[in-house]
């Protein structure tokens, strides 16, 4: 078996600053610890030392100027990139979610666009927040906190720095959030187009109804005012629904193809400790008759429910037990492939939606770039190396 051998080193340097304010040219101290494998132990640490020169070369500690306790352009971009990289992948996977249980049927488009609506704006804000703190408010604490930072050793003053030229220069930095805002606000009317798209072709929005937009020949399901409590929930049932144009009393009402719920439990049999009681809403799917000449009815559903679900009999034995639930409920229907379309719309809205926010994420992450490079590079001055035991694994 070949060993492979780790190379675990710290190495450290001290780094200068020139102050973006008052030109003082400050040091301080910085330590970085890194571990590499390799084939044997001098590549490994070869390949560690490697690692640690790069980090001691790009890498930037948060320490404030000496003379007018400004916390350098470049370190503050830095901490923004860091938190926004972070902040990212949390507002994506969010988003993701929502657009799935959307799609899925779980929340309709109206709950949807409200949560897409406060999703964008906390996207927005938390970009703000991460933007909008600045260390940079107190000058004379930063002042403070450099000055222990000296007394141990591990902050020094190169040249001081003209504090009169700090309090000339004294500009608030760049706020560079006006394009972000702007993405954002571009982003909330993304997502709210299929809505407005939707009320623009007067199409009906059934709140009771999933999905909520339906033409004729759509599937649709509509959860009852009833419920049942059954051991486990279950419950199956047989149903019957006729639908009848509610403008036109003299049309008859026409049977339409339905569905339920259809759960499956044990005949009989003594009742199991996990048998506990849970209720559950009871539900029918429809496919609406492929009629055009019902674009723009209402139509009422007169739905007969006859359910099955399992109960507590006689000496904690299983029972099953039968109810029968009679119920109306009302829709409108839009033209033939509503849902579709509209399912179309609410897709682009909202994928432009996301990729708005994303575009308001990369411009807050490029002003922090552009941030960073206006200072001038910060260099090493003084660099060590002190390496640790190589330690072999099998
Ligand atoms: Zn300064």
């Amino acid at each position: 078996m070949t060993r492979t051998f780790t190379a675990k080193i710290e190495l450290c340097c001290w780094k200068s600053h020139a102050c973006a304010q008052c030109g003082c040219r400050y040091a301080y101290f910085m330590i970085r610890k890194v571990g590499h494998g390799g084939a044997s132990q001098e590549q490994a640490t070869e390949k560690a030392q490697a690692a640690g020169n790069w980090q001691l070369a790009s890498e930037v500690e948060w320490q404030p100027c000496p003379t007018c306790g400004l916390y350098q352009p470049d370190m503050i971009a830095r901490r923004r990139r860091r938190w926004h990289l972070r902040s990212a992948p949390l507002i994506f996977l969010a988003f993701f979610i929502l657009g799935g249980l959307f799609l899925a049927d779980v929340i309709q488009a109206r709950q949807a666009l409200a949560f897409a609506i406060a999703g964008i704006s906390i996207a927005g804000i938390v970009g703000f927040f991460i933007d909008g703190r600045s260390p940079n408010f107190d000058r004379g604490a930063n002042c403070g906190l450099a000055e222990k930072e000296i007394v141990a050793e591990r902050l020094r003053t190169i040249e001081p720095g003209d504090p009169q030229l700090a309090s000339q220069r004294s500009r608030r930095m760049k706020r560079p959030s006006l394009l972000a805002w702007l993405f954002i606000g571009l982003a909330l009317v993304a997502v709210a187009f299929p809505e407005l798209a939707r009320r623009q072709s007067g199409w009906a929005y059934n709140t009771a109804w999933h999905p909520s937009v339906v033409g004729p020949g759509e599937i649709s399901y509509v959860y009852l005012p009833d419920s049942v409590a059954s051991i486990k929930g279950l419950w199956r049932g047989r149903v019957e629904v006729t639908v009848r144009d509610v403008g036109d009393p003299a049309s008859l009402p026409i049977r339409v193809a339905s569905a339920t719920r259809q759960a499956t439990w044990p005949a009989s049999g003594k009742l199991e400790s996990s048998d506990v009681i849970a209720t559950q809403r009871l539900w029918v799917r429809l496919k609406l008759p492929a009629n055009v000449s019902l674009t723009g009815k209402t139509l009422v559903c007169a739905i007969q429910l006859v359910t099955e679900y399992p109960w507590i009999g006689p000496d904690n034995t299983r029972v099953d037990k039968s109810e029968s639930f009679i119920n109306t409920q009302e829709l409108t229907l839009a033209i033939p492939r509503a849902s579709f379309y509209y399912r179309v719309w609410w897709c682009v809205g909202y994928l432009t939606g996301v990729f708005l926010v994303g575009m308001s994420i990369l411009a807050r992450l490029r002003a922090a770039e552009t941030m960073r490079r206006q200072v001038i590079p910060p260099e090493i001055v003084e660099n060590s190396l002190s390496i640790r035991p190589c330690s072999p694994l099998p």
